[in-house]
């Protein structure tokens, strides 16, 4: 038994644009549509031989991944072919040759009408009208402040610049360039454990010229926390959310420093509780966490996305244990796909066949009536984002 949603409308909260990729070989396919896929084994990137073994070994770790599995089987379903690897790919390429209409018809299959696109990733940025043109659903851009970061380190300019530089940047792609809110990737960079008191005009300029002196130390970091709160403050004035990346991510980020947990003191803080915050990937593995954060800080919201689909079978648990804590009206459906449009399909197909379980459970359960629980599941799939960046 489980809660019908197939027919219901999806949003993608959180994932990233991409073009056309043409044709794949199978190898190529395999690597852009794992887990860290991103196009090039990492293995094999970073000065190590490119040589078969190392390849082959790489190809294993992906092709054996329970989220591929399915994936292929799930492919297969919608192209009407053998669940075999090398034939799904045949089919793909056959059928991107008319990619506009292969992107229709793939989210047409899955009911995904939305996609919340962060476009700090991949870099060179990906234009945002190019994607716009190729894909068929509405794209809300999402503005990510690290590349704005390292692009003001590189410029030979001092405090007073950088901050101009850095607040005139965010108005504008806010306010003039259809940008719906930030991303931030500090978890990545130098972890959640941000102190609100890092607002204080001080620390950015401290840290800055500590930065050029070469004498840096922890300035990084200080520079990093100062620009998150000064975000903060920017979305709160601009009225947009901010996604902060939380939990799981590729090989770059610092697992032990991106627990939702450690953003409790910032986002309590009096000025910064205002803010709209969404805590993508709802810190998987730490995802009762950030359900747990949802509940306390009026605020504060989850996404479940690269959990789903990249944790497979964890699909039913990551949301249920997510709403342990988290109010229905505050957990909203993502998949962080990137690369190439299978990925989002992907993972729209297992996030509702997933979320369409755990409801069934929690009405098994007395918890919800059915009727809830289908107004529930398209509040999760696509309400609650469009209530949270306000479109429809
Ligand atoms: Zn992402």
């Amino acid at each position: 038994m489980t809660i019908e949603l197939s027919h219901l409308p999806a949003v993608d909260v959180h994932c990233h644009p991409f073009l056309d990729p043409g044709e794949m070989s199978v190898e190529r396919f395999v690597d852009a549509f794992s887990f860290s896929g991103g196009g090039v084994p990492f293995m094999t990137a970073g000065g190590l031989p490119h040589d078969q073994a190392l390849i082959d070994e790489v190809q294993g770790v992906r092709r054996n991944a329970l989220y591929h599995r399915y994936a292929i089987r799930q492919l297969a379903r919608f192209f009407g072919c053998a669940p075999v690897l090398a034939e799904v790919v045949a089919a793909r390429n056959a059928a991107s040759r008319d990619y506009a209409n292969y992107t229709k018809a793939l989210y047409g299959a899955c009911g995904l009408a939305t996609l919340v696109t962060d476009f700090g990733y991949p870099l060179p940025a990906v234009d945002v009208d190019a994607f716009k043109a190729e894909i068929a659903a509405q794209v809300i851009p999402i503005y990510r402040i690290e590349p704005l970061i390292v692009e003001l380190l590189a410029a030979p300019i001092g405090w007073a610049e950088f901050k101009r530089r850095y607040d005139e940047t965010i108005v504008d792609v806010i306010q003039n360039q259809g940008f719906y809110g930030l991303k931030s990737v500090i978890a990545y960079r130098t972890g959640l454990d941000v102190s609100p008191l890092s607002r204080t005009p001080d620390q950015g300029l401290q840290a800055l010229d500590a930065i050029r002196r070469g004498i840096g130390g922890n300035a990084m970091k200080k520079l990093r926390d100062h620009l998150l709160c000064r975000a903060l403050e920017l979305c709160m004035e601009l009225d947009v959310p901010m996604q902060i990346h939380t939990g799981m991510g590729d090989y770059e980020v610092n697992l032990v420093a991106c627990r939702p947990a450690l953003l409790m003191d910032l986002l309590r803080f009096p000025t910064f509780r205002a803010c709209k915050v969404l805590l993508v990937h709802t810190g998987y593995p730490y995802h009762a966490e950030a359900g747990y954060m949802a509940n306390m800080l009026p605020r504060v919201y989850c996404d479940v996305s690269e959990g789903i689909p990249f944790a497979a079978h964890a699909a039913e648990r990551i949301f249920l244990e997510t709403l342990e804590m988290a109010p229905l009206n505050k957990v909203c459906f993502g998949t962080d796909g990137y690369t190439m449009p299978e990925i989002n399909f992907v993972g729209t197909m297992l996030g509702k066949q997933a979320l369409g379980r755990a409801l069934q459970r929690l009405v098994d359960e007395d918890l919800l009536d059915k009727a809830g629980a289908l107004e529930a599941g398209a509040w999760i799939l696509a309400e609650n984002a469009q209530r949270l960046y306000g479109f429809v």
